[in-house]
């Protein structure tokens, strides 16, 4: 019965929302919660209402790239009121749930899955464009997990590094998402490349081009690539996404081209 009625309260919310998608990536440190948290404000600025879900249990990064350092969530009669860091941009996190930032959080799959749940039954979304789940990396119980909460998905986007290691990776996550039923929207390639601050001069530091290559040996879209930037780093660890504080740059164009494309 309460099952039920939960279904019914999740029917009623994604109603209202546009874009249901899911960020992958193979493994961990390539870059998927910088890519979301920056596809995420660029959507926003571009017009779109965008709520990201973090439901990276393991390592819930996206409250910190976006400067969140409140603990604790403001619960009202509607439900949970996300964060909204920038305009145009709600975000619910399981870091919000934790009393430390490195608590060890040991849940087990079907405490994931209820918590995956509430950041959708209980959170007060309203209407929304896009909304963007960051996944943990590989392919656990979570993509499985929202799937089933959510029905049918938009998209997913896979997140790579150029190396032939990492791509693997990706073409597991291909894979995955299409057992589970979910479009492959595409790849994006991140750390791309690096260009010297100092004499403009471009490096590739992991090769370059693989994400395109296995895009197309997967018949799937690629989406671009983000170079490697040490202001990345920079404006994650403080708090602004790149793309809010660097317009015009080549980056801030690439991540556009990206999120006009989805
Ligand atoms: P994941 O979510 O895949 O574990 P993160 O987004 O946390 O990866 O990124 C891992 C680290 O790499 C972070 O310190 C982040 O700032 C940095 N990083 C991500 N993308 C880039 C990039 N294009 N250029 C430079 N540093 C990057």
């Amino acid at each position: 019965e309460k099952e039920k009625h939960t279904e019914e309260i999740i029917k009623k919310k994604l109603y209202k929302i546009d874009n249901k998608l899911m960020v992958m990536s193979g493994k961990g440190g390539v870059g998927k919660s910088t890519v979301t948290v920056n596809l995420a404000a660029m959507l926003a600025s571009l017009g779109n209402k965008v709520g990201i879900i973090d439901a990276d249990i393991h390592g819930p990064n996206i409250p910190k790239m976006l400067g969140i350092k409140e603990k604790g969530v403001l619960s009202t009669s509607e439900g949970i009121i996300p964060f909204e860091p920038i305009p145009n941009l709600k975000v619910m996190s399981v870091a919000f749930l934790l009393k430390n930032d490195d608590d060890a959080v040991i849940w087990r799959a079907p405490l994931k899955h209820s918590l995956i749940q509430q950041f959708v039954s209980d959170v007060e979304w309203g209407n929304l464009d896009y909304l963007i789940i960051d996944l943990p990396p590989g392919t656990g119980d979570e993509p499985l997990s929202v799937t089933h909460i959510m029905g049918e998905l938009d998209g997913s986007i896979i997140v790579t590094t150029p190396q032939e290691v990492a791509l693997l990776d990706a073409r597991k996550s291909v894979t995955f998402s299409r057992k589970i039923n979910v479009e492959t929207l595409g790849i994006v390639e991140n750390m791309s490349g690096f260009v010297c601050p100092h004499c403009g001069e471009k490096t590739e530091i992991f090769k370059t081009g693989g994400g395109e290559k296995a895009a197309k040996e997967l018949d799937v879209d690629f989406l671009g690539s983000i170079p490697l930037d040490p202001q990345l780093v920079a404006n994650g660890d403080e708090g602004t996404p790149y793309v809010v504080k660097n317009e015009n740059s080549p980056v801030t164009k690439a991540f556009q081209s990206v999120a006009e494309k989805i």
